[in-house]
């Protein structure tokens, strides 16, 4: 009857998969869960050396990757009020103070004047970090005044959108900024001056449908989600079961909506380049 007694597991199998990995050392890719070593990331400006998944990066890293040195922040005096005096499970005031507390002074956008391979540029990224980047008035504001200034300038307006939002503690003035900051836009095409929008994991509510898809070229990193409504509020509308790949960078470059899906590592070159045939007079 021995073979109804059931056999020990072995051991040393069991330790092996639940070895501990340094803490701090590896990274496991969101995408294919493969381990990877934290100083190749660095080299690869945070991309997954085994199947190309661009993991979120931070305001510095994307300004160091795409600008020249010397650029200098404008507008970061601009601060979010508590307008409504919104009090849920968690205050607005008390989240913008415990954000400021940790170092995140710009909102959810940080606006710099500067230089691209020479190119005189301002440009907006967007902070994931401070309330899901969501688009609150202090954003709009920043945004508004960053178009304003590449206007007095001259120049070419650029900018880096990733966001959750509009920002639901600021109400209707969360909403109004998408007009606003649409109108901003429209008088820097009536000056015949660029505005390239770089659209990043993930862009959707009021951003995608305001700024983020008004560039003269709307640029996308691989494989971001970029939409309005999530896919599963589409799902139940519409009551029909969405394409594989839905949403994402690729699916809205084949069908038009985004004009060109840039890996990270070549998107400087590639946005110094569209600045040189938009910029250059060239016959
Ligand atoms: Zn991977």
């Amino acid at each position: 009857m021995s073979w109804f007694i059931k056999k020990r597991q072995q051991k040393t199998a069991v330790e092996e998969r639940t070895v501990r990995v340094p803490e701090g050392l590896w990274v496991k890719c969101d995408a294919c869960r493969e381990l990877i070593y934290r100083a190749e990331l660095a080299n690869t400006r945070n991309v997954c050396p085994k199947c190309g998944y661009h993991f979120r990066i931070g305001v510095a890293e994307r300004l160091e990757s795409v600008m020249d040195p010397g650029y200098e922040e404008r507008f970061g005096e601009l601060q979010s009020g508590d307008p409504l005096a919104f009090s849920a499970a968690k205050p607005y005031a008390d989240q913008l103070r415990k954000l400021k507390g940790l170092g995140h002074d710009h909102d959810a956008v940080l606006v710099v004047e500067g230089t691209l391979k020479g190119h005189p540029v301002v440009m907006g990224v967007m902070d994931w970090d401070f309330l899901a980047a969501s688009m609150g008035s202090v954003v709009g504001e920043k945004l508004r005044l960053g178009a304003e200034l590449a206007l007095a300038k001259g120049c070419a307006f650029i900018i880096v959108s990733c966001s959750g939002g509009a920002r639901m503690q600021e109400g209707a003035l969360s909403l109004m900024q998408m007009a606003k900051v649409s109108a901003a836009l429209a008088r820097l095409d009536s000056a015949g001056l660029p505005y390239l929008s770089i659209l990043t994991d993930p862009t959707t509510g009021g951003v995608s449908a305001s700024y983020a898809m008004l560039g003269d070229l709307n640029i996308a990193e691989p494989k971001a989600l970029i939409g309005f409504a999530g896919p599963r509020v589409i799902e139940q509308t519409i009551k029909q079961t969405l394409p594989e790949g839905f949403q994402r960078s690729e699916f809205l470059q084949s069908h038009g909506m985004v004009d060109k899906v840039v890996p990270r590592d070549r998107l400087r070159d590639f946005v110094a380049t569209a600045l040189d045939w938009m910029t250059e007079p060239h016959g």
